[in-house]
């Protein structure tokens, strides 16, 4: 980890927050992307006081040009990207027939997309260094379907099928890049605050209130998946309260 330079997308609170600050605590530097700067200032004022490195700039996913400039970011600072962690996700889930239509539309742009948009704009720079790691966040909903999550739970089938053409496509080409993809169960951030139908927003809580742990607990499996030698991949870790019955 000491010294690798990692893109965090989401970082601005959650899991990538979490992530930022286990990293950063073990060396790597963090350079750090969401929509809320001034949550990205305060976390990377958080890492530097602890002494470690990080930089941060506004970044919206579905945006391409903005992840093409979180990476010359990184560049221009560290002279060189490790890592990229595509974490950037909303979830305002309800069942079909509620007909939140522009909420699917906007999930499909950020989940998918918005993944799309980072591998994008960081594989020219892995494909020539020849090495390179790419993680993303799926979900358990990226595993199995859960009525209310029909479109989430789609765009999180979506993460695991591209990563894992990813991987084989990278190992066949020779390219040396290297993915892990996560599929957490329920963690306590403030995902659920996308949601905005009642009777969903009811149950998620509900059921967070049971099963929830700690964006902590993900930030250690992505320091893990990135801490393996580099030739070594470990693809998929799901993640979940020790309770979880699903
Ligand atoms: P949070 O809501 O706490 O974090 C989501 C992050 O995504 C925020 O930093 C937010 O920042 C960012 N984001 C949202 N839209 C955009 C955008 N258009 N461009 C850039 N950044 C954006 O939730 P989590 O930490 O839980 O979510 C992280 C990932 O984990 C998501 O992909 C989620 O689907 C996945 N996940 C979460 C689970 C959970 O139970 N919490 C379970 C399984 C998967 P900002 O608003 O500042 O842009």
């Amino acid at each position: 980890m000491k010294d690798k330079v990692i893109i965090i997308t989401g970082a601005s609170s959650g899991i990538g927050e979490a992530t930022a600050k286990d990293i950063a605590a073990k060396g790597g530097k963090v350079v750090l992307g969401a929509r809320r700067e001034d949550k990205l200032r305060q976390i990377a004022e958080d890492i530097r006081a602890a002494g470690g490195e990080a930089v941060y700039q506004s970044l919206d996913v579905t945006k391409p040009e903005d992840n093409d400039a979180l990476v010359a970011l990184a560049k221009e600072t560290y002279g060189r990207v490790d890592a990229i962690f595509l974490n950037a996700g909303i979830m305002p889930v309800s069942n079909v027939s509620a007909l939140k239509t522009s909420e699917w539309k906007r999930m499909v742009d950020v989940n998918i997309n918005g993944v799309l948009n980072g591998v994008a704009a960081v594989m020219p720079t892995f494909t020539e260094q020849k090495s390179g790691h790419i993680l993303a966040v799926s979900s358990v909903a990226g595993l199995k379907a859960y009525p209310g999550t029909a479109i989430y739970g789609g765009t999180k089938w979506f993460v695991r099928d591209f990563m894992e053409c990813l991987r084989m496509e990278s190992a066949m080409e020779g390219t040396n890049i290297r993915t892990a993809t996560l599929y957490p169960a329920a963690i306590n951030t403030e995902l659920l605050d996308t949601i905005t139908d009642a009777g969903a927003a009811q149950g998620m809580s509900d059921l967070y209130d049971a099963f929830g742990i700690s964006p902590e607990r993900i930030a250690r499996v992505v320091s893990f998946a990135l801490d393996m030698p580099e030739d070594t991949t470990i693809n998929e870790f799901t993640i979940g309260p020790a309770n979880q019955p699903w």
